[in-house]
């Protein structure tokens, strides 16, 4: 691709410089005229490059946010704003790209999914995020909802047990400039003791109860979110407060199951 990064003006030279090349042009004053439009132009092409897709994206963004999302009753703003914000279609494979904002969940590879951006926005809304937290992920998968977590949290620690998942979002998340999230290739049962505890802890794919450990790692006060069950499972909201520990079941869903590594 172009990249204009500088133009270079004195009396009776016009520069470009155009990736690494210096494109230098020595004109006469009465050709500036032209030069100086001409010039903008250029200037403008990689501006259109770079923004040609984005329109488009904009609006499926948009529509998808107030039909999937507003429509159904998710109302917290900073989560309605981050779901606006974070490009959904730079998590998807390529084949699926114009399909990300559907209302569905997708595949991302090794027989894992992205989760339908309703559950995305849900399960984020239920922690009740303010900005100061920290938070655990289990499941970071194409790296999507950590994205959405970061841009509510004060950091973000996500675990994927399959390594071609973690290596694909950990390097993507980094390409996008996400400086708060931590992404480790492990077994999410077992936690992240290092920086426990965790003001938030989501899980993106099921157990079949709720792990006791990542119960010890959940600060006092803490929410936690998580798809429990096998054939039939339920999405529950669990608070931690001192040694009680309430449970509240939200909705059915179906998520891929929480693997075992041993
Ligand atoms: N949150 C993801 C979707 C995750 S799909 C996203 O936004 O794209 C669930 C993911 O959980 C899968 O990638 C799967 O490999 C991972 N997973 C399953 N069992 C796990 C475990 N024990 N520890 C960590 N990750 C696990």
């Amino acid at each position: 691709m172009y990249i204009i990064s500088g133009i270079i003006l004195k009396k009776r030279v016009v520069g470009i410089m155009t990736g690494k090349n210096l494109v230098v042009a020595i004109f006469k004053d009465r050709i500036m005229p032209t030069i100086i439009p001409l010039c903008l132009i250029i200037l403008l092409i990689p501006v259109y490059i770079y923004s040609e897709e984005e329109p488009y994206f904009i609006k499926m963004r948009q529509d998808m946010v107030k039909t999937q999302l507003e429509g159904r009753g998710i109302k917290d703003r900073r989560v309605l704003d981050a779901m606006l914000k974070v490009q959904r279609h730079k998590f998807v494979p390529a084949e699926y790209k114009m399909l990300a904002y559907s209302d569905s969940p997708l595949p991302i590879g090794k027989g894992q999914t992205i989760s339908q951006p309703y559950i995305v926005a849900l399960m984020t809304e239920l922690l009740q995020l303010k900005g100061a937290e920290s938070v655990l992920e289990i499941g970071t998968g194409s790296g999507y909802q950590a994205a959405i977590l970061a841009e509510l949290a004060r950091r973000v620690y996500t675990i994927e047990i399959l390594p071609e998942l973690a290596n694909h979002a950990g390097a993507l998340l980094r390409g996008l400039g996400y400086e708060n999230i931590i992404v480790k290739c492990g077994d999410g049962y077992l936690g992240w003791q290092e920086y426990a505890p965790f003001d938030a802890i989501i899980i993106t794919c099921a157990p079949r109860d709720v792990p006791d450990r990542l119960i010890e790692q959940l600060a006092n006060g803490g929410r936690m979110v998580v798809p429990v069950g096998e054939l039939y499972q339920e999405l529950l909201l669990i608070e931690k407060d001192g040694s009680k520990i309430k449970r509240r079941s939200i909705l059915p869903v179906r998520f891929v199951p929480m693997i075992h590594s041993h």
